[in-house]
């Protein structure tokens, strides 16, 4: 039988609440004990590695301080990073020099672009990640960054001094206070805690304080925070069980194979560790209503379903998929957990049923009849801090030189975590040298939408990136990151490597010149089709076309344009990635030349003032849904700015609202000018007349 208390050494070995101490010093081993460093930052998560390693990037002598450095870039949940969204905050943490991208194409067992029906724009970067492989490999790679040592520690609270009287701030933290009473001092503070502020782990009516299965929870720093005056909140999540691969029937399963050739998460990895033939495969089997029967039967033996914290919206366990989609079968997806485990994840069947009852749902399942369930599937409900207490930087408006990431600021997902590990890791060394801080506009990146969205907006419930939640995602895309963001991060805050900032150089240059080309050069269509048979180009009127225009054809991509004009164009095939972002670079070419338009528009306006008086719902002249006039007519925003951020009001609707206000503030004008010209005539007829 399993429990809370019997399921494996990893629960109980860490439930009775060791005190742990300066255990282990490692990277910059020079380091010795009382140093003051730079920058501290408090967790090994995605967000605390990725935040150490930027901050010892930008030159800051950097500690991170973890409750156990074997737990250093531990997978909590899914084995798998990417995804529609994700992958961009990926792409874009890569660009400013980040780890996990890195790390994954060294550790990946599956890769696969999702949404690929769609534009390139869209594209989601995901895989299945060997969980072993990437902790090895992050460990390795944090252990070895210069200017960044590690240690073992479980921090209870913060050291406070008077603030600096030019910023705001009740009070600046300089240091922190360890379980065993031990304090190390620092300039900048980065909190990335996880699920572990009074985290309590929870499966059907049992629950234990715990950060995740196996791991102490962090409450001396839970009640500091709160004592300090932040407005804290409570959200929760889960994880599915664990299944003996062994016990799995696939041969009755649907088989998904991955990407030939696989894409890379990172821009500098010319491929990744692993042969597309010797990935592995992951199936799809689909619940049934005896799941819905085993569920809606013991919801009074389920404590965390009946908690009225609200868990992630878009990653629901199975009991509120049941609960919310009556008789519906819902996807489960079987992936490894890596190239030599036994283990498979049962992604969809995320669940805290008692241990039984989760083992009798699993076998009720096609192809899992005869499954053994290995560890059971668990919740966590833990704090989370009102993210609209920080500024765009990460830095709180309570604290000066605190600085928040990751799960602790109410997100979901290792890649949400990682994207605000490298900005805060970026500001925490830039705060210490008093420069000013590197912030991401929603124009420029997926980041800088994630960290508006949750300074501004905040958030009741975990929150996960989409691109529905770009409003520019058309120019935010996937492959053009580094263009967006590797300049910055080099010449700004020195957090990118040369090598990195000179791929970037050549890959921009190469792009403007196979650009210049490919519109340099010019047929009539017949010739075009003459050349290019594939391509579906009519010759009804035989205009001229540039190469550019023909590379839009989704029959044509460069190779086979350099196959049918080689002399100008063969040099831009020798490279897969350029000649692919070629390809992106002519589908969005005529669309973008609009939305850069667009985008200098809404930034040169973002505070332009919107009328008090109007009234959306009613309001005519202008093309808006009323799904836009609703959100308007609630939010009531003073600005153009804005209203663009309100979730669900499009960038179409935005230059809409934008070009009305400004056409009826110009018609306004030309009126009041008309009637002081009226007046001006008026008054000077009166002193001719007078003068008469
Ligand atoms: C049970 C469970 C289910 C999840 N399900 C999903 C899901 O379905 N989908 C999804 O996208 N994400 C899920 N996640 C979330 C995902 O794991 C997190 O979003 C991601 O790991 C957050 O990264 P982080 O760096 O903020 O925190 P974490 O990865 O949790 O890292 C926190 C780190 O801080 C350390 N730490 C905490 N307190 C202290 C302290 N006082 N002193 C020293 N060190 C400390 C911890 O030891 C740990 O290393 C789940 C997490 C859990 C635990």
């Amino acid at each position: 039988m399993f429990s809370l208390r019997n399921c494996g050494l990893w629960v109980a070995a860490s439930l009775t609440k060791k005190r742990l101490t300066l255990a282990r010093f490692s990277g910059d081993s020079a380091a010795p004990l009382g140093t003051k460093f730079d920058v501290i930052v408090i967790g090994g998560g995605h967000a605390g590695t990725e935040a150490a390693a930027a901050a010892a990037r930008c030159g800051s002598r950097t500690l991170l301080l973890t409750h156990r450095v074997d737990t250093i870039g531990q997978m909590s949940c899914n084995p798998s990073f990417g995804g529609i969204g994700k992958g961009h905050l990926m792409r874009e943490v890569d660009a400013l020099d980040g780890l996990c991208t890195r790390i994954c194409d060294q550790s990946g067992v599956h890769y696969k672009v999702l949404n690929r029906r769609k534009g390139p724009a869209v594209w989601g970067l995901r895989a299945q990640i060997d969980r072993k492989l990437y902790k090895q490999n992050m460990q390795k790679e944090i252990l070895n960054t210069p200017l960044l040592t590690v240690q073992e520690g479980a921090v209870e609270d913060l050291i406070l001094t008077e603030p600096e009287p030019e910023y705001t701030g009740k009070c600046r933290v300089s240091g922190v206070v360890l379980a065993d009473g031990s304090t190390v001092h620092a300039e900048s503070v980065v909190l990335t805690t996880g699920t572990f502020l009074r985290g309590v782990i929870v499966i059907g009516l049992e629950m234990h304080p715990a950060g995740r299965l196996g791991d102490q929870p962090s409450i001396g720093l839970a009640h500091t925070l709160e004592k300090l005056g932040f407005v804290v909140g409570r959200l929760k999540t889960g994880t599915p069980p664990r299944i003996a691969k062994e016990s799995i029937n696939f041969s009755i399963l649907n088989k998904q194979t991955p990407d030939n050739p696989s894409i890379p998460f990172s821009f500098i990895s010319e491929t990744v560790w692993i042969k597309p033939e010797d990935q592995l495969p992951c199936y799809l089997t689909h619940t049934n209503p005896k799941v819905d029967e085993i569920v809606l039967e013991n919801l009074h033996l389920n404590s965390h379903i009946k908690e009225t914290t609200r868990g992630p919206r878009y990653c629901p366990s199975i009991e509120s998929k049941v609960l919310r989609f009556p008789n519906r079968l819902h996807q489960v997806w079987l992936e490894p957990e890596g190239m030599d485990s036994d283990l498979i994840y049962p992604q969809g069947l995320s669940v805290t049923l008692p241990a039984e009852l989760q083992e009798k749902m699993i076998t009720c399942i096609k192809g899992l009849e005869k499954a053994k369930m290995i560890q059971p599937g668990y919740g966590v409900q833990y704090d989370y801090l009102d993210p609209r207490q920080i500024t765009p930087s990460l830095e709180t408006h309570l604290v000066q030189r605190l600085f928040f990431a990751g799960q602790i600021n109410g997100t979901t997902g290792y890649e949400e975590a990682a994207a605000q590990g490298v900005i805060a890791g970026i500001n925490a060394s830039l705060r210490v040298k008093r420069k000013p801080p590197f912030v991401v506009s929603r124009t420029e990146g997926y980041i800088g939408v994630l960290i508006d969205d949750l300074t501004t907006l905040g958030t009741n419930e975990p929150y996960r990136m989409f691109t529905s939640r770009a409003e520019f995602r058309l120019s935010l895309r996937p492959d053009n990151a580094d263009s967006r963001l590797t300049f910055r991060g080099y010449k700004e805050v020195g957090c990118v490597s040369q090598q990195r900032y000179e791929r970037a150089s050549w890959m921009k240059s190469s792009l403007e010149e196979g650009i210049s080309v490919l519109k340099s050069i010019e047929f009539s269509s017949s010739k075009w089709k003459k050349l290019i048979p594939e391509a579906s180009i009519s010759i009804g009127k035989s205009l001229p076309l540039r190469a550019l225009d023909v590379l839009k054809y989704e029959e044509v991509d460069m190779k086979l344009l350099a196959t049918a004009v080689p002399a100008p164009l063969k040099k831009y095939i020798t490279c897969r990635e350029l000649a692919e972002r070629l390809k992106i670079e002519a589908i969005y070419e005529s669309v973008l030349f609009h939305q850069q338009q667009q985008i200098k528009e809404v930034q040169q306006e973002e505070a332009l003032q919107l009328p008090k008086d109007l009234d959306y719902l009613t309001l005519r002249d202008v093309s808006l849904s009323y799904e836009v006039r609703e959100k308007l007519h609630f939010s009531r925003p003073e600005t153009i700015g804005a209203a663009s951020r309100i979730p669900g009001v499009t960038p179409a609707a935005i230059i809409n609202l934008l070009r009305f206000v400004k056409t009826t503030q110009q018609r306004q004008a030309a009126m009041d000018e008309l009637s002081n010209t009226d007046q001006y005539l008026c008054e000077t007829d009166k002193l001719e007349e007078r003068h008469l």
